[in-house]
């Protein structure tokens, strides 16, 4: 039977566009929040798309889960309460529950059905998740929940869709003031912000919102095969330049605390070298002015 090639169409602007070839379409529907295609790669296995773009993979999650997750909990060291704005698929809760030390994490999601749909397509995720009592599951948009909570978080995960759609006003000042007002003294905040390759901008623009709000401002560097385009760059932001300043034999013993879940991407040395940034992405970061 003949495939179907189902286009990334994210950097269509630039003219340029992966396709995969579509073993089988598990499920494809507009969500109304956003067109939501499901399908199986024979390399990739299951590939998610929200809007043209992808979001998880289950050859690749490892490496971004990963990534946005034990960096900023280790640098952290004390973590205990996590917000995560966005992460439907669950795989972001997933790694942050692997922290015993963590007492609670609360998910604040959009758009239901991306984790209903979860429930059956990544039960690898949603599984251990959703049956974990630490974990709260809150219906909303992020922009309105950090604007209006009562509650501190010593980290903040924002693993949100790209700046189109609903995902836009999760790169806003507004959304940072707001994260701003409820992260917890010596907290850490951490965002997807794209591939600079591509996403020429998107890394100066934020990186500079985030100045106006935070005493110390950096970001690191991943690798993950499905966000086309080479380094993907992850924003660390917080008031205390201690946090970046942990040295891989702090962050081995802290792992080793944390009770050395396997990991498959994340070391202690991938997190310090992590933030050793390629000169044309440090150029982007440095040209980010308050
Ligand atoms: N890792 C993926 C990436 O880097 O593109 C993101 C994965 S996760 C599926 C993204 C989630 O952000 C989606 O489930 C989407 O519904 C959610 N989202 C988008 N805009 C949002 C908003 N304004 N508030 C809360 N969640 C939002």
């Amino acid at each position: 039977m003949k495939k179907r090639w189902i286009p990334e169409t994210l950097f269509d602007d630039m003219g340029f566009r992966m396709t995969f070839a579509a073993e089988r379409v598990l499920y494809e529907t507009p969500t109304g929040h956003h067109h939501l295609i499901l399908f199986e790669h024979q390399h990739f296995g299951k590939i998610l798309m929200l809007d043209g773009a992808t979001q998880v993979t289950t050859s690749d999650e490892f490496v971004y889960h990963e990534m946005m997750t034990h960096v900023p909990i280790l640098a952290h060291g004390r973590a205990r309460e996590i917000l995560i704005v966005g992460g439907g698929d669950c795989g972001i809760a997933e790694e942050v529950l692997k922290h015993k030390s963590v007492a609670r994490v609360t998910q604040v999601e959009i758009d239901a059905s991306v984790v209903e749909f979860s429930k059956e397509h990544f039960p690898e995720f949603t599984g251990p998740v959703l049956s974990d009592p630490r974990f709260d599951l809150i219906i909303d948009d992020g922009i309105r929940y950090v604007a209006r909570t009562d509650r501190r978080f010593d980290v903040i995960i924002v693993d949100s869709t790209d700046p189109q759609g609903p995902g836009k006003v999760l790169f806003t000042e507004e959304f940072y003031v707001g994260c701003k007002r409820c992260i917890a003294p010596g907290g850490v905040m951490v965002a997807q912000n794209g591939v600079p390759f591509f996403q020429q901008d998107e890394l100066t623009v934020t990186l500079g919102r985030f100045r106006r709000l935070f005493a110390d401002v950096s970001c690191y560097v991943a690798a993950i095969p499905t966000y086309v385009g080479g380094h993907m760059v992850i924003s660390f932001t917080s008031d205390d330049a201690a946090l970046q300043q942990v040295t891989v034999a702090m962050l081995a013993d802290r792992y080793a605390a944390a009770g050395k879940f396997p990991t498959r991407y994340w070391t202690p040395e991938v997190h310090k070298a992590a933030f050793a940034l390629p000169r044309f992405i440090a150029e982007k970061a440095d040209a980010a002015k308050a």
